[in-house]
């Protein structure tokens, strides 16, 4: 049984996203905690906002539904009667799934015959207009997205991004409704339910937008979308929950610092850069890998005598080109695969060796590495940057504090002033 009845229920589709959503409930006031994977039975939580980290973004669509649905089963059975599916800010997914295909069925689960998707994200400069989503001053298909090495987004166009993931019809909300206010959204939704759509994407240009279209839906079971709505959904739903003074402290235990960076994002490559102008760092080579070098024994014994306050840096980031080479040579699959093994077994030998305080750049290779480590549940703590927050996970070693960047998130010194706002 849960400790106290939880407000909502989230479940990310990887594990940036997670403690990216999480935080922005923590930041509302509200205790939030992260669990990994699907609960088992008898897990005991104590928080208003639990946000079950799985990692489906880029797995088989029909994979990906039964573990939705697996979360979605558990949180409904400790008392979570909203629920929030969150996704990428820049709306990452293939033809395939798995935003629709999750929608679809979570939607189905609930009873319920109609859903917004909203991956806008003000904070982090994501906006969508005319359902066209933007990332900063660019649409999505000309920002770094377009080179995305397992889900490279090539149309900016939401309406058209959806359509073939889903089997509902997909209408849209333009940002001339929106800002008429929460009648009016309101009753575009009626009106796209009366009318058979079963997902609307939904313009939103800034925090207010979000605001607007949470209280709006306040009373849909489901809502979609990156963190920007969830800060929309926290702002209505803080009014009913007592503010907790200690909903972001974590436990942190003094001890060696590193960067595990498996991210290949155009934010990533710039602060990886900026780190090696004055920190060391061990660059993994995907063809060493793949002819079956042990590129971790290397990695370890170069980190040997390194490990200590000043961070260290493993990283497989590459330019887009490279990336390419990458995957024409071992296949995409293969290569992002063996890139994640072998920086999660060289983020677990860290961690045995002394390390407590760890950056892990990239979405799936979070993923990674957090199940290396055997980590079951995250506690949230300060925000480093706009939708990082450090997380603190219980371990048999003592707890150990992570940083777990999206790749496209975080300035060109996140790397070097990160570990400021653990102190
Ligand atoms: P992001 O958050 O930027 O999307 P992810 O970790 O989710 O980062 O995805 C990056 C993927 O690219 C991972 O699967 C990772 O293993 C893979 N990858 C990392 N470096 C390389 C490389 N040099 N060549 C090919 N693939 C790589």
């Amino acid at each position: 049984m849960a400790g106290r009845k939880i407000s909502i229920g989230c479940i990310a589709d990887d594990f940036t996203g997670a403690t990216d959503v999480a935080s922005i409930f923590a930041k509302a006031g509200m205790r939030s905690s992260i669990l990994i994977d699907v609960p088992e039975d008898g897990t005991v939580v104590d928080a208003d906002a639990v946000v079950v980290a799985l990692k489906t973004r880029t797995i088989d669509p029909s994979l990906a539904v039964e573990q939705s649905l697996a979360a979605l089963r558990w949180l409904r059975g400790e008392g979570a009667s909203k629920l929030y599916f969150k996704y990428c800010s820049t709306f990452d997914s293939t033809e395939r799934g798995n935003i629709g295909p999750v929608t679809d069925a979570m939607l189905a689960a609930l009873d319920s015959d109609f859903t917004v998707a909203c991956p806008a994200f003000p904070a982090n400069a994501r906006t969508v207009y005319k359902s066209n989503l933007f990332v900063g001053d660019v649409p999505l298909s000309e920002s770094g997205m377009r080179n995305h090495p397992l889900t490279p987004m090539t149309d900016s166009n939401l309406v058209r991004v959806l359509a073939p993931q889903t089997t509902r019809k997909v209408s849209a909300c333009y940002h001339e409704t929106v800002k008429l206010g929460v009648d009016a959204v309101r009753a575009w939704s009626a009106q796209a339910r009366a009318e058979g759509f079963g997902v609307g994407v939904i313009d939103a240009m800034d925090d207010q937008d979000l605001e607007v279209i949470a209280e709006a839906l306040s009373d849909d079971p489901l809502l979609t979308g990156a963190s920007g709505l969830a800060y929309g959904v926290a702002r209505v739903l803080r009014k009913g929950i007592a503010q907790s003074q200690s909903a972001n402290r974590i436990d942190v235990r003094p001890g060696s610092r590193a960067v595990i960076s498996g991210s290949c994002s155009t934010a990533t490559n710039a602060q990886v850069q900026r780190m090696l102008r004055d920190h060391e760092g061990f660059k993994i080579d995907v063809a060493h890998l793949a002819h079956g070098r042990d590129v971790v024994s290397e990695a370890l014994r170069w980190a040997e005598g390194r490990l200590g306050e000043k961070p260290v840096l493993v990283y497989a980031t590459a330019i887009p080109e490279e990336v390419k080479a990458n995957q024409a040579k071992f296949g995409v699959a293969d290569a992002g695969d063996m890139v994640e093994t072998a920086l999660s077994d060289i983020a677990k030998a860290f961690v045995e060796g002394g390390v407590s305080e760890m950056i892990v750049a990239g979405g799936e290779t979070s993923g990674a590495v957090v199940k290396a480590l055997g980590i079951k549940r995250l506690d949230v703590g300060r925000e480093i940057a706009p939708g990082v927050p450090w997380v603190s996970a219980p371990h048999a070693h003592g707890p150990i504090a992570l940083a777990l960047k999206s790749g496209n998130f975080g300035g060109t010194d996140f790397f070097l002033e990160a570990w400021d706002s653990l102190s």
